[in-house]
C-alpha cells in the first residue's frame, strides 16, 4: 500500500497513527502541516512538546527565556544533566529533533509580553500554555482570544493539576471567564516556593498534548467548557463545567479589554524593588547602576531580572541554586546569609545590594 505525500520513512514512523481509526493518513497529514506554540519549556512544556514532536507536528515553537537549572531536572524531561546552564530553547530543540527530525523547531528565547505576543503567536494554529506565572497566563489568554486561536491550558500546584481548552469567540469560556482576576501577589506559591510532585506535570502536559492533537485532527470531543481536575494523592480525575461569562472583559458581549494591557501591573507585579548593581556587573544591565525588579523573594527578584537581562542571575547564583561564595547580597543593609539566603523575603521599597569580591590595589 502506498500513501502519497509521505516518504517511506514517514509511512513507517507514523504507521501506528496511519492505521488508527479516526487519525489515519488524513489525520497524520494534518499533524505534519500543523504549527503549535508551546509557551514554556518547563514541566508542562516538556511532555507536551515531546509527544507533539513524536506525533509528527510539523512546526513546534518553543517560547522560554530561561536557562536549564539543576532544580529543573526532577521533572523537565526536555533537558539533560549536560544541558544545565544552556538556554532551554536550545536543549528543547535538540531533544525534539532527536525524537523526530521531521519537526521544524522555532526557538523563541524571550519573555512573552504585550509588545511581542501578537508577532510570536501569529504564525501558529494552536497555543499550549505551560507557563508558570499569572502575567503570562492572562497575556496568552487575551492574545489567543484576540487572534482567534485555540489555547490548551494546563497548570499545576504541588500534587494537583488542571487542564482545559479555551476556544476563541463568544459562547465558549476563556481563562478570564474562569478567573476574572489573578490572586494577590505572593498568595500562591510558585513551584520554586511550594515544591511540585515531579510526575504531575508529566500527566497534565500529556493531557495538553492529547487535546492539541484532537484539535489538529478534528477528532473526539475537545475539553472545552469543562475543567479537568487531577488529584495525584487520591488518584482522582474530576471534571467541572466551565461557563461562558457574557460579562467577560475579553470574550463577553461588550468587551472592555480590546488590546493587550500591562500584565505585570494587572497582576500586581509592578516592579518596585531596587537592585544596586556593582560596576563590574553593569555591562550586563546596559550600564545602569540601579535596576528595578519584582518578586516576593530574592530568588524571584533575580529571576525577574534574568528575564530582562539574560546572564545576570548566573553572576550571582551558582548552577545548583546557591549564592556564589565570592558574592554577598544585602537586603537593605542586612547580609542575606544571616536571613533566608535566596529565599529572603523582599517587598516594595526594599533595596538589594550586590557586593562582589574585588582585589584592586
Ligand atoms: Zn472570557
Amino acid at each position: 500500500m502506498s500513501i502519497p505525500s509521505f516518504t517511506e520513512e514517514q509511512v513507517l514512523r507514523y504507521s501506528r497513527h496511519i492505521i488508527l481509526p479516526k487519525i489515519g493518513a488524513t489525520g497524520q497529514r494534518k499533524l505534519l502541516e500543523a504549527k503549535v506554540l508551546c509557551v514554556g519549556a518547563g514541566g508542562l512544556g516538556s511532555p507536551a512538546a515531546m509527544y507533539l514532536a513524536a506525533a509528527g507536528v510539523g512546526t513546534l515553537g518553543i517560547a522560554d527565556f530561561d536557562r536549564v537549572d539543576l532544580t529543573n531536572l526532577q521533572r523537565q524531561l526536555l533537558h539533560d544533566t549536560d544541558d544545565v546552564g544552556r538556554p532551554k530553547v536550545d536543549s528543547a530543540a535538540d531533544r525534539i529533533n532527536a525524537i523526530n527530525p521531521d519537526v521544524d523547531v522555532v526557538r523563541h528565547n524571550l519573555v512573552l509580553n504585550s509588545d511581542n505576543a501578537f508577532e510570536i503567536l501569529g504564525p501558529y494554529d494552536i497555543v499550549v500554555d505551560g507557563s508558570d506565572n499569572f502575567p503570562v497566563r492572562y497575556l496568552v489568554n487575551d492574545a489567543t482570544q484576540m487572534l482567534g486561536k485555540p489555547l490548551v491550558y494546563g497548570s499545576i500546584y504541588q500534587f494537583d493539576g488542571q487542564a482545559t481548552v479555551f476556544l476563541p469567540g463568544q459562547e465558549s469560556p476563556c481563562y478570564r471567564c474562569l478567573f476574572p482576576e489573578p490572586p494577590p501577589p505572593g498568595t500562591v506559591p510558585s513551584c520554586a516556593e511550594g515544591g511540585v510532585f515531579g510526575v504531575l506535570p508529566g500527566i497534565i502536559g500529556s493531557i495538553q498534548a492529547v487535546e492539541a492533537i484532537k484539535l489538529i485532527t478534528g477528532v473526539g470531543n475537545p475539553l472545552v467548557g469543562r475543567l479537568l481536575l487531577f488529584d495525584a494523592m487520591d488518584m482522582e480525575f474530576t471534571t467541572v463545567k466551565l461557563r461562558w461569562n457574557p460579562d467577560c472583559p475579553v470574550c463577553g458581549k461588550n468587551p472592555t479589554i480590546t488590546e493587550l494591557i500591562d500584565y505585570d501591573a494587572f497582576c500586581g507585579l509592578a516592579r518596585d524593588e531596587k537592585v544596586k548593581v556593582p560596576t563590574i556587573m553593569r555591562p550586563q544591565v546596559g550600564g545602569e547602576p540601579v535596576v528595578e525588579g519584582s518578586g516576593s523573594t530574592l530568588r524571584a527578584l533575580l529571576d525577574d531580572l534574568e528575564s530582562r537581562y539574560p546572564g545576570f542571575k548566573q553572576r550571582v547564583v551558582t548552577e545548583d541554586g546557591g549564592i556564589h561564595r565570592f558574592v554577598n547580597l544585602y537586603v537593605n543593609d542586612e547580609d542575606v546569609r544571616y536571613l533566608g539566603s535566596l529565599e529572603t523575603a523582599v517587598k516594595e521599597g526594599d533595596t538589594v545590594s550586590i557586593l562582589p569580591a574585588v582585589a584592586g590595589g
